[in-house]
């Protein structure tokens, strides 16, 4: 087997702790248990494993990384293997003393997630009182001189809402916003009904990004990650499976993006058994899904699958309980009708300010055995 081309990226999930209850988390329904986390030196290992393969940049998250108290250790570990960290973060504990220890130990930027741009709303679908601490988390981090970008999570209680959002993050000083529209995964799936926006509140935030986005030109950047369900299109989940990044959960274990955990038939490796080198070049785990060899159905003859690598797996595995099937986003997927029956079905949900339309995310991590190779 030839090896595949070196990761650039890792996401280093530190713990599942957090304080809020996001309903649309992408952590797993079952969270790692703080017991089972690995330590400062086992993450300064991963790390320098990391860089040797050719990873160059980090997404230190969680959960919520500020929950650990040796983040600047891993920081630091970080720096000296020679890869730029960001830290994602709700804002929660973001001090000042905090941001110049993380500055110090060679923190590079910061990414503040906002889940609306009114702060009674925020808090209902944080499912925590978080709002006044992201506002100051972004002082905070301005004051340091650190980029500071903004992390939102799109859906159907706070798309009419994206023109304030964008607003607030231009306010607070945010050099780029990222609008993702919800991914239906782990919690997102089970929030999915509350969730899922209709097409015309899509369009018109459509709209209004791109109106922003003419205003902003050459101030702040505007990302919109495109829907799911609604345009037909199956996306590069990733940019393909093993191909350029890989997500390491709080208990060691090493994915190839941070949903696969679900897929029942994965052998999910540990950094605790085996090198990083052999995770990515050699398990079965990474090499399930990698390039082409593994589709059928219309994805084996189609000219788009070296571009979207046949979407994502954990969406084919959700909607038709096999991972290998063509993602169901796809208008050529025979799967495709269950998509357009989702995206067009009317609501008779509770109305957007009552948060029992949610079931929030488990306020603690619970047990959770995951499978090691
Ligand atoms: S999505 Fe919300 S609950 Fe999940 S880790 Fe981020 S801030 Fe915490
Ligand atoms: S059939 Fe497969 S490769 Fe072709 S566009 Fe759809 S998901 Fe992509």
């Amino acid at each position: 087997m030839t090896s595949p081309p070196p990761p650039w990226a890792l996401l280093a999930e530190l713990t599942h702790s957090c304080p809020l209850h996001c309903p649309y988390c992408s952590n797993p329904l079952e969270l790692v248990r703080r017991s089972r986390e690995l330590s400062a030196e086992e993450w300064a290992d991963v790390l320098r494993q990391a860089a040797e393969l050719g990873v160059v940049h980090t997404h230190l998250s969680g959960g919520e990384p500020l929950l650990r108290p040796d983040l600047a250790a891993i920081v630091a570990a970080a720096e000296s293997a020679g890869i730029y960290t960001q830290l994602v973060t709700s804002g929660v504990g973001l001090s000042a003393p905090r941001m110049s220890a993380l500055a110090s130990a060679g923190l590079r930027s910061v990414q503040l997630s906002v889940q609306h741009a009114d702060p009674a709303a925020s808090d209902r679908i944080a499912g925590h009182r978080s709002f006044a601490a992201k506002e100051r988390a972004a002082a905070v981090v301005r004051d340091a001189e650190l980029p500071l970008g903004l992390n939102v999570v799109l859906h159907r209680d706070n798309l009419d809402a994206v023109g304030d959002i964008v607003d607030l993050g231009v306010a607070w000083g945010a050099e780029r916003i990222e609008l993702a529209n919800v991914q239906f995964y782990g919690w997102a799936l089970r929030n999915r009904t509350a969730l899922l926006p209709t097409r015309d509140q899509l369009s018109r935030a459509r709209e209004t990004v791109e109106s922003r986005r003419k205003q902003l030109a050459g101030t702040a950047e505007l990302v919109w990650v495109v829907p799911d369900y609604f345009d037909g299109v199956a996306k590069p989940c990733m940019g393909g499976w093993g191909a350029v990044s890989l997500t390491v959960a709080p208990d060691g274990g090493v994915l190839p993006c941070p949903a696969a955990g679900a897929l029942p038939d994965l052998d999910v490796p540990n950094v605790r058994d085996r090198s990083l080198e052999w995770i990515w070049n050699s398990s079965p785990a990474f090499n399930l899904y990698r390039g082409t060899e593994w589709m059928s159905g219309p994805c084996g003859g189609c000219p788009r699958r070296e571009t979207d690598f046949g979407g994502c797996r954990c969406q084919a595995h959700a909607l038709t309980g096999d991972a290998a099937r063509t993602d169901p986003a796809c208008a050529l997927s025979p799967d495709h009708a269950l998509v357009r029956a989702l995206a067009e079905a009317p609501s008779d949900d509770p109305p957007p300010d009552d948060a029992r339309r949610y079931v929030y995310r488990g306020p603690r991590p619970a047990r959770r055995e995951r499978s090691r190779g």
